[in-house]
């Protein structure tokens, strides 16, 4: 346990860092988790990511309780163990993506504007405006997540999970690539992007179950 423990938070942190490096977050914006049996470990809130060391882990039980660390968890708790007591969620990467945020400011549901909205479960939703931290955000965040492994929250970013942090984290930079997309086709004059209708992505979902390497 305390192995596994110890590399989720490596893995964790790496996953953090590289929100920070890959443009998804600016400063200490944004946070990570991670379940390991019944325990969530989870970034502290407002420290930079690149001064955690494995003394720095912070974990909580599924209740919010700390069981481990000094540093106090992240403000968005309440979203991260919303997400595990609700699905079989292993990780979770919150963040503030310019083009996902710009988007969640526009409209109810991501337009489907490319078919890797099927990886995310069928068109991504945004969940309505509430104080970041807050209980009504999280439950906000839940509704939004119905059939999803994504969502964006209106006016402040996105949220997606996933079976690994790779997986959670990847999700993500999907999702930050798909609003950047309906961004740039919405934005040539006197033309507006085709989209595809949910027959055409529920085709893609079927096809998706077959796609990569045969194990
Ligand atoms: P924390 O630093 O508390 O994780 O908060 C960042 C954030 O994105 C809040 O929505
Ligand atoms: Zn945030």
């Amino acid at each position: 346990m305390e192995r596994a423990i110890e590399q989720a938070w490596d893995a964790l942190v790496d996953t953090a860092r590289r929100t920070v490096t890959d443009g998804l977050v600016v400063g200490t914006s944004g946070n990570v988790s991670a379940r390991v049996g019944d325990l969530v470990l989870v970034t502290p809130s407002g420290v930079p990511y690149d001064r955690l060391t494995p003394a720095d882990t912070v974990a909580v039980d599924l209740d919010g309780t700390q069981l481990r660390g000094e540093l106090a968890p992240t403000s968005e708790l309440p979203m991260h163990l919303r997400i595990y007591r609700h699905t079989a969620a292993r990780a979770v990467v919150h963040t503030h993506a310019v083009h996902a945020t710009a988007v969640s400011t526009l409209v109810s549901e991501v337009p489907l504007i490319h078919y890797m909205a099927a990886a995310l479960g069928g068109p991504v939703r945004v969940a309505p405006y509430a104080l970041y931290g807050s209980d009504e955000l999280a439950e906000n965040m839940l509704r939004a997540l119905d059939g999803r492994t994504g969502c964006l929250l209106r006016n402040h970013g996105t949220v997606t999970y996933g079976d690994s942090l790779d997986q959670a984290y990847d999700r993500t930079a999907q999702l930050e690539w798909m609003c950047r997309v309906w961004l740039a086709a919405g934005s040539v004059p006197g033309l507006s992007p085709s989209l595809l209708s949910p027959a055409e992505l529920d085709e893609v979902a079927e096809k998706f179950r077959g796609y990569g390497q045969r194990r």
